[in-house]
């Protein structure tokens, strides 16, 4: 059970933003992918999620070729995201925020509400329940963008610069969450992020992107040890 990326390329004109790009993620597994500004990350996103066709190439799910899904039926099949942006309904509570999503996917509204508080609960943000989803600090607005995905129940998920704008402390309690969805939900996380200490702390196997193709991969002590690597961030 993966989802892997095959071979992905996508052209924008003349211009490569994906370079036969292949990505294999597990499910209870945390993978990371880095990568400097421009090189990629946002639109492999976009291809995992079926906001953008490839080019060329495929994206299978489990499986299946999930390659020109719609988003909702890829989201359907177990793979569910985060956004840079909360997106959260403002004018809603935190709750609700949440119950929505167990609405869409037709349970009823005591069992959506039911479920939401659980997911709140198991990531130790049940006091934030009853709080309106407007005006929230950033972290919890954060929070509560990945517990609304874990609504879908997902077995693959993609965190967009989950870390964004924390503090150290916050980013601590944002690894740990991210631990625990990948060892007590057996979920498969895809970790896109620029605090790459995190990312390289936390993931089983990374991926480095630069100028839309993959300069390196491999745990925390060869992407450390790559040259490559030091030159797409540092340009030496
Ligand atoms: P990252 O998320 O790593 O910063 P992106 O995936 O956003 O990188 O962008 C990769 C490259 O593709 C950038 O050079 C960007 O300008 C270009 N790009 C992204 N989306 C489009 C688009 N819809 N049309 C043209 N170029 C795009």
């Amino acid at each position: 059970m993966s989802l892997e990326l095959e071979s992905i390329s996508v052209a924008f004109g003349g211009f490569k933003a994906l370079d036969d790009v292949t990505i294999s993620l597990k499910k209870a597994e945390i993978v990371g992918l880095i990568g400097p500004n421009g090189a990629g990350k946002t639109t492999c996103v976009n291809i995992i999620t079926g906001f953008q066709d490839p080019t060329s190439g495929t994206v299978m799910l489990d499986g299946q070729d999930i390659n020109a899904k719609a988003p909702y039926d890829i989201r359907r099949r177990g793979l569910a995201r985060t956004f840079q942006a909360g997106r959260l309904f403002s004018g809603l509570d935190v709750l609700d925020n949440l119950a929505v999503t167990g609405v869409g996917l037709g349970h009823s509204r005591r069992a959506s509400e039911d479920e939401a508080l659980r997911v709140l609960s198991w990531m130790g943000a049940g006091h934030l329940a009853e709080l309106p989803a407007a005006g929230l600090p950033y972290t919890d607005e954060r929070r509560v963008g990945i517990a609304r995905a874990l609504m879908f129940a997902p077995d693959y998920l993609l965190l967009d610069e989950p870390a964004a704008g924390m503090s150290e402390t916050e980013a601590d309690d944002l690894a740990q969450i991210i631990r625990r969805i990948a060892d007590e939900l057996n979920c498969g996380v895809l970790l896109i992020e620029h605090n790459v200490g995190l990312v390289l702390s936390l993931s089983n196997h990374v991926y480095v992107l630069d100028a839309g193709k993959i300069i390196e991969e491999g745990d925390k002590t060869e992407i450390l040890a790559s040259q490559a690597v030091r030159e797409a961030y540092l340009g030496a």
